[in-house]
């Protein structure tokens, strides 16, 4: 299923696309059709689509909603890889905000690619990039201005299903369009503004690629929580800190001020860096109010 809006759901058919409507029991089943769902249709007396079944699910992204209609929120099915976009400059390079969205990606088991776009804007990326590549991650560097990494993003993503994520502003749409001109990303974002200010709504879509391949952009993915993770968790959604989880003094050690902590002590050596440690206690902490039992708490 590529994308809703309304009751009519976009089906990818091989290279073609077709609308369908869903099954009334699916409708009201504690499973929720999301985009990315392998279905099964049939088609109607009257040649209308229908789905009938949502398939098993290799893998689902979710996260956490805040506001009024705080809880879990599915956002894909079946994605293969998460690529985290950034600017190198306007916006400014985010770091925390970047960790956010790769810790989300990470506690999911998706594998993550995070990418500089505007490197055009700065003389040097490698201050902003090195902090990923010291913890496994792959890296692309791009300039849609300057059609720098285009290719290589192109054959990372080529026969995948990857979903785009990253802050607003820092050319996803941008890098997808020239990845695939024409493919028709929507501009205005499905997004209504809650109570708090914040943004509740987020609605993904999927795109077919002509090379093979779908890719999923969240617009309105910008108030990305944690959801879930107990807070002994987080630490293992840094791949740098959980291979030196078992080298800290104490078994629930938090890496804050404990004595004999070994992340610490890879941060003081310089084989971890230090603003990915800084990600990892801001969120850690995030997740520790999260944690808090919400009921008998007003929403927000
Ligand atoms: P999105 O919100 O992440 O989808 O960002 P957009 O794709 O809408 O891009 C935001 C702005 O950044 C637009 O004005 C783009 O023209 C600009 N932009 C995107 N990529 C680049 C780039 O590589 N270099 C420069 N200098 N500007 C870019
Ligand atoms: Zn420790």
């Amino acid at each position: 299923m590529l994308s809703k809006t309304g009751g009519i759901y976009r089906v990818a058919f091989g290279a073609e696309e077709v609308e369908a409507h869903l099954r009334g029991k699916l409708k009201q089943g504690p499973l929720r059709i999301l985009v990315g769902d392998a279905v099964t249709t049939a088609t109607d007396d009257d040649g209308s689509i229908t789905i009938e079944q949502i398939e098993p699910r290799s893998s689902v992204l979710q996260r956490r909603t805040p506001g009024k209609r705080r809880g879990v929120r599915a956002v894909a099915a079946n994605l293969d890889q998460v690529i985290v976009v950034g600017a190198a400059k306007d916006p400014p390079w985010d770091a925390r905000l970047m960790d956010r969205f790769v810790v989300v990606a990470e506690a999911n088991d998706l594998p993550t690619t995070v990418i500089v776009n505007k490197a055009d804007l700065i003389d040097d990326t490698s201050d902003l990039i090195a902090p990923y590549e010291a913890a496994g991650y792959e890296t692309i560097i791009t300039s849609v201005k300057e059609t720098r990494g285009i290719d290589e993003l192109a054959t990372h993503l080529r026969g995948h299903v990857s979903l785009f994520t990253g802050p607003t502003g820092v050319g996803k749409s941008s890098l997808l369009n020239a990845l695939q001109p024409g493919l028709h990303l929507r501009t205005a974002a499905v997004s209504k503004k809650g109570r708090g200010g914040r943004h509740t709504t987020v609605a993904a879509e999927m795109h077919a690629l002509s090379d093979g391949g779908f890719v999923v952009d969240t617009p309105g993915l910008r108030d990305i929580g944690l959801w879930g993770i107990e807070p002994s968790e987080v630490a293992r959604a840094f791949p740098e800190l959980r291979e030196r989880l078992g080298d800290c003094r104490f078994d629930d050690c938090r890496h804050l001020s404990e004595p004999g902590c070994a992340v610490r002590a890879a941060v003081e050596a310089g084989e971890v860096n230090a603003t990915r440690l800084e990600s990892y206690r801001a969120l850690l902490h995030e997740a520790i109010e999260a944690a808090q039992p919400w009921a008998g708490k007003e929403p927000e």
